[in-house]
Parts: C-alpha cells; structure tokens; sequence
C-alpha cells in the first residue's frame, strides 16, 4: 500500500475542452531525472478523450502543460470520472 500523501490528487483543466480534471500521481509515475517532468494525461470522457502533457515539479504540483504529447513522459495517466 502506496503512503497515500504521495498520491495526491490533482485538480485541474484539460488543455483540449477546458472542463475541469481529477488526476492522481505518485512519483512513480514521471522520470525524476530533471523537473519540471512530464506526464500524460488522458482526459477520459466521451467528449474529449484526448491526450496531452502535463509538466510538474519535484512536489508533483503541475507547473504548465502543452496540447501535444511533448517526448520525455514515461506514462499515460487516466483522469478520474
Ligand atoms: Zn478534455
């Protein structure tokens, strides 16, 4: 069982449709090798679906995020529904 602090949730707009998104991330989730580190994140909804890159520090707090799927993520999050 993952300490659930390092798992937070993250509250924020997806880049494509503008509704709001729920993301959870551990540091599992991004190569740690330089911040600000990206991540995908698939907004799961059959109105959007799409997929674009959020970048977060070493507190995984996202900094800034791009439309495209930018190189350097290593996984596809799920946003919750
Ligand atoms: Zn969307």
């Amino acid at each position: 069982m993952k300490d659930s602090r390092k798992m937070p949730l993250r509250y924020n707009y997806c880049p494509f449709c503008g509704n709001k998104i729920v993301f959870r991330i551990t540091e599992d989730d991004i190569d740690s090798a330089r911040y600000p580190a990206p991540v995908y994140i698939h907004h799961d909804d059959d109105s959007c679906g799409k997929t674009s890159t959020f970048y977060v520090d070493s507190l995984l707090r996202v900094s800034y995020k791009e439309l495209e799927k930018k190189p350097g993520a290593i996984k596809t999050l799920d946003t919750i529904r």
